[in-house]
């Protein structure tokens, strides 16, 4: 295999649950069965919805689940500079402009309809960037290693927002900026954010970035049939190895990999040895998946 370099990168807006352990162990299985390194990249980026302690306690989760990362660990909140400097890019090559529309303004439309494109917007009120979907790559398309060929035309998905009327940065400048400024090779994630390629994908061309390989890993579902998230409240993940035991053995279930019922209860790290030699993602089915 080339050159293979993964990540995981959680937003710290609380503890990790079993979906981002899936995510989480997907993205190490796959960097690991390929001998490449898998980075972890804290995506704090919004410090309101970031409780300080939310970074180590997610730390703590990963090392109780023996999923350790290489060097450094990477955090967006330092990573301003750099994203501006792509805003900048961008605004050189007009693909973004200011916009002062409140939600509240556009709220009987599917999308935000692109009135400030024009330089319509009110200098005297706060602005955030948008991105001009309507120009560049379009459609984008690529190929998702599960879900196959996707193709999306991003003016359908709208005008993403890249910088906040608050100064903060949006989520799709910061990943596609940090995921080739790492090398990352392969992006393995949630399915929940398959809809967000798109804007990536043109965020990439845009700025001439080469675009990562995409596996967007199935959903998992709880009981109440909702996506497990923090907002769902799904119980956050232990922190103590022996917890992490039956939980890690669970969440290889979920990733639709052969294991052995005996392992329930091995060590996480014998666990993970024997998960990364056996992991063939060509065993994930594309459906959501219980957590039972
Ligand atoms: N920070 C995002 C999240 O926690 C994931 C970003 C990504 O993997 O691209 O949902």
């Amino acid at each position: 295999m080339s050159h293979y370099c993964g990540r995981f990168a959680p937003t710290p807006s609380g503890p990790l649950h079993f979906g981002s352990l899936v995510a989480a162990l997907g993205s190490f299985l796959d960097a690991r069965h390929a001998g490449g390194q898998w980075l972890l990249r804290i995506e704090d980026i919004d410090p309101p919805r970031c409780p300080p302690s939310a970074s180590d306690t997610i730390l703590r989760q990963l090392e109780a689940f023996g999923l350790h990362w290489d060097g450094p660990i990477r955090y967006q909140r330092e990573r301003g500079d750099a994203y501006q400097q792509a805003l900048i890019r961008l605004c050189d090559l007009g693909l973004v402009y200011p916009c002062s529309c409140s939600r509240r303004q556009w709220r009987d439309h599917p999308i935000y309809p692109g009135w400030c494109r024009t330089g319509a917007y009110a200098m005297h009120k706060p602005q955030a960037w948008r991105l001009r979907s309507d120009l560049g790559l379009r459609p984008a398309v690529w190929c998702d290693r599960l879900y196959g060929e996707q193709t999306f035309d991003p003016a359908e998905l709208g005008d993403v927002i890249l910088k906040r009327k608050d100064g903060l940065w949006a989520y799709q400048l910061a990943v596609v900026v940090d995921d080739a400024d790492q090398g990352v090779s392969d992006v393995v994630r949630g399915a929940d954010l398959l809809d967000n390629t798109p804007w990536q994908r043109q965020l990439q061309h845009a700025l001439g970035l080469p675009g990562p390989r995409y596996l967007h890993l199935p959903l998992i579902i709880g009981s109440d049939g909702q996506k497990l998230s923090k907002q769902n409240l799904a119980p956050a993940l232990p922190y103590d190895e022996e917890q992490a035991r039956p939980l890690l053995h669970r969440a290889l279930l979920a990733l639709d990999q052969p294991v052995e019922d005996a392992q329930r209860q091995a060590p996480v790290a014998e666990q993970l040895a024997i998960a990364i030699e056996r992991w063939d993602s060509e065993r994930l089915q594309p459906v959501a998946q219980r957590d039972c």
